[in-house]
């Protein structure tokens, strides 16, 4: 995902400019304390999957000195692991349900309480969104990740066996045509930027669902609030790996 916030925006710039002043996080407790009191992080539940998943797992062999800072990492391959802020503004976003038209229906206790939540997610990487997501939507949900890259792809494998996940499904494809197989989806998320929201993404969506991905710099939050009717937000200041 891209990967990094650039502080552009006026809310996230104080957040940003506050994160250089701090000592870098040396645990992932730290850093999620810190994405607490940047109130990046606010959802109990969101905190939760933060603290559970260790960002040191998903980092290249030699990285994890650096695993705990708030900034992105490569991966090799023209990927990075993203930023911990964009992954929590991403991940914050994708369950908000202040102010939007799927108030109430699908807030994340009712998506987890709820039989078989589906996410699709565009850009697996390093697999660290995707374990977040796993823990955060429990059992009874899945995770359909797909990943470009095949070798992207086995190393998300291979950090995602640490946590013995039973609910995530791991493609090599291209994501912009979406998982036709899988779809209706309640929430899709993409980790990569494109010059749109495909079309396949919207159609592959339930109604009632979100979809949070990148489109150039900006962050586009879109809800679906009928067959062809769409609600967009947008976030600017963030940079992103590009969907190719
Ligand atoms: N969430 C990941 C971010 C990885 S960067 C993490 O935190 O580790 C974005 C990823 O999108 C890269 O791995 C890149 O290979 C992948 N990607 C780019 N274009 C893609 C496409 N068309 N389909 C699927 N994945 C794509």
């Amino acid at each position: 995902m891209g990967v990094s916030f650039n502080g552009r925006t006026n809310v996230s710039k104080t957040l940003y400019s506050r994160s250089s002043r701090d000592a870098p996080a040396v645990t992932n407790q730290q850093l999620v304390e810190k994405l607490i009191s940047d109130k990046t992080l606010t959802t109990p539940r969101i905190i939760d999957a933060f603290r559970s998943i260790d960002r040191k797992d998903f980092v290249l062999p030699g990285d994890e000195g650096r695993a705990y800072e708030d900034r992105p990492l490569s991966m090799g391959y023209g990927a990075t692991i993203s930023q911990p802020t964009t992954v929590a503004i991403m991940l914050e976003k994708l369950f908000a349900d202040g102010g939007s038209p799927i108030r109430g229906k699908a807030t994340l206790r009712a998506l987890a309480a709820s039989n078989g939540v589906k996410i699709l997610e565009i850009g697996t990487g390093s697999g660290y969104m995707t374990a977040l997501l796993a823990e955060l939507i429990a059992k009874k949900g899945k995770v359909f990740s797909i990943e470009l890259i095949p070798e992207l792809k086995g190393l998300a494998e291979f950090n995602l066996k640490k946590y013995n996940f039973r609910n995530v499904c791991l493609f090599v494809d291209d994501g912009k045509a979406g998982l036709e197989n899988y779809a209706p989806f309640d929430r899709i998320i993409s980790s990569a930027s494109g010059d749109e929201t495909p079309k396949s993404w919207k159609n592959q969506l339930k109604i009632g669902g979100r979809i949070v991905a990148p489109v150039a710099e900006s962050l586009i939050v879109l809800d679906k609030t009928s067959k062809r009717r769409f609600k967009e937000k947008e976030y600017t200041g963030f940079i992103f790996v590009a969907l190719r």
